[in-house]
C-alpha cells in the first residue's frame, strides 16, 4: 500500500547559480522545488512539504537559522530533514545550525559529487522513516489503517470540517456475535473472517477522503467527510447487506446463520460549540441499540 512517488527536494539560496547547480546534480532523482527568498521557501513548504531541504544561510529577506526554527516549529515541517549548504564555514556556524536540528552542514564552494552523496544518504533514512510511520498506521491483521490512524484522521477530518462548515459522517460496525465464531469455529477462521470483513469494508469506501479503520478486536468505523446523513445511511446499509451477503457460516449466532453486524451511525455539522468526543459516543451508542434491538441492524441518530 506504500506508493512509490519521486521523493522531493526544495532548496533554498538566493543565488541563482548554486540554485541550478544543485537542480541539475539532483533533478533525475528527485522532484525539484527551488526558492530564492525565505518567505517564499516556508510558503512553498507548507502547502506541499518537501522530503528534505537544503538551505543556504545568507539569504536577504530571512536568514537559514530563521528558517530551520520556523520549520521546527511547525508541526507539519518538524520532522523534515534540513542540509545546511553554506559560505559559512567556521566552526561555530556549524555547530550552531546542527544545535539547531540541521541533519548536516555542507560548505561552499560545495563539491556536486559530495553533496549528491549527502544527499542519497539522508533520502534513505526519510525512506525507512516513512515505512515505519506507514507500518504503525496499517493494522497487522487485516491490512487496513488501525485505531492510532483513525484517531489522527477523525481529528483531521473534524478541524476540516469546522473550517470549511461541511457534515461529517460516521458509522461505528460490530460484528455480531463474533465471540462465539471463535468459540465454535477457531480463531483462526475468527481471523479470516474478520480479514473479509475489513477488507469489504475497505472496498466499499470510495471516495478519496472516505476513510475505513479496524478500530478494536471486532469493531471497525467508516469516516465519510462531507456526506449528510441520508448517504451515510444508505452507505451503512449497503455495508450492513454485503457483510451477510459474503455468506460466513455462524450457526451458533441467535441472529442469522451467516456472520453479520450491527451499525451505529450519525452525522454532525462539526463547529467550534460541538464536540468530537461527543460526535464518537453518539455513535457508538447508536450501535449498542442497533445490538439491543436485535443485531443486523443499522441504527441512524
Ligand atoms: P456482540 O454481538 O454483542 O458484539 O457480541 P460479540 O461476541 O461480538 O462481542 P464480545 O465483545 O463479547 O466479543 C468480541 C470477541 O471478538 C471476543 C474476542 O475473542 C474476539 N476477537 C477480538 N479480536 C480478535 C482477533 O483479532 N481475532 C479473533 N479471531 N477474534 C478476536
Ligand atoms: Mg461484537
Ligand atoms: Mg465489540
Amino acid at each position: 500500500m506504500i506508493e512509490e512517488q519521486k521523493a522531493s527536494i526544495l532548496i533554498v539560496d538566493d543565488e541563482l547559480s548554486n540554485l541550478n547547480v544543485l537542480a541539475e546534480i539532483l533533478k533525475n532523482k528527485y522532484k525539484i522545488i527551488l526558492s530564492k527568498n525565505g518567505k517564499q521557501a516556508l510558503e512553498l513548504a507548507i502547502k506541499q512539504p518537501p522530503d528534505l531541504v537544503l538551505l543556504d544561510i545568507i539569504i536577504p529577506d530571512m536568514n537559514g537559522y530563521e528558517i530551520l526554527y520556523a520549520f521546527k516549529n511547525n508541526n507539519l515541517l518538524k520532522d523534515i530533514p534540513v542540509i545546511f549548504i553554506t559560505a559559512l564555514s567556521n566552526d561555530a556556524d556549524e555547530e550552531k545550525g546542527l544545535l539547531l536540528g540541521a541533519v548536516d552542514y555542507i560548505s561552499k564552494p560545495f563539491t556536486p559529487s559530495i553533496v549528491k552523496a549527502r544527499v542519497n544518504n539522508h533520502m534513505k533514512i526519510v525512506r525507512q522513516r516513512k515505512l515505519i510511520e506507514s507500518i504503525a498506521m496499517l493494522d497487522s491483521l487485516t491490512e487496513i489503517p488501525n485505531r492510532r490512524n483513525y484517531n489522527s484522521r477523525i481529528e483531521m477530518e473534524w478541524n476540516r470540517a469546522v473550517r470549511e462548515k461541511t457534515v461529517l459522517s460516521l458509522l461505528i460496525i460490530d460484528i455480531d456475535c463474533f465471540k462465539g465464531l471463535n468459540d465454535q469455529y477457531g480463531h483462526s477462521k475468527g481471523d479470516e473472517a474478520l480479514k473479509m470483513v475489513a477488507h469489504t469494508i475497505f472496498n466499499m469506501i470510495n471516495r478519496p477522503a472516505d476513510f475505513a479503520a479496524r478500530i478494536g478486536g471486532e469493531e471497525f468505523a467508516v469516516l465519510l467527510p462531507n456526506t449528510p446523513a441520508e448517504g451515510a445511511r444508505q452507505k451503512a446499509e449497503l455495508i450492513r447487506a454485503a457483510i451477510q451477503s459474503l455468506g460466513i457460516s455462524h450457526h451458533y449466532s441467535p441472529v442469522c446463520s451467516v456472520l453479520t453486524v450491527s451499525i451505529g451511525g450519525t452525522s454532525c455539522w462539526p463547529n467550534n460549540e460541538n464536540h468530537l468526543e461527543d460526535f464518537i459516543n453518539a455513535a457508538d451508542k447508536l450501535m449498542y441499540k442497533a445490538k439491543k434491538e436485535g443485531r443486523n441492524k443499522v441504527v441512524w441518530g
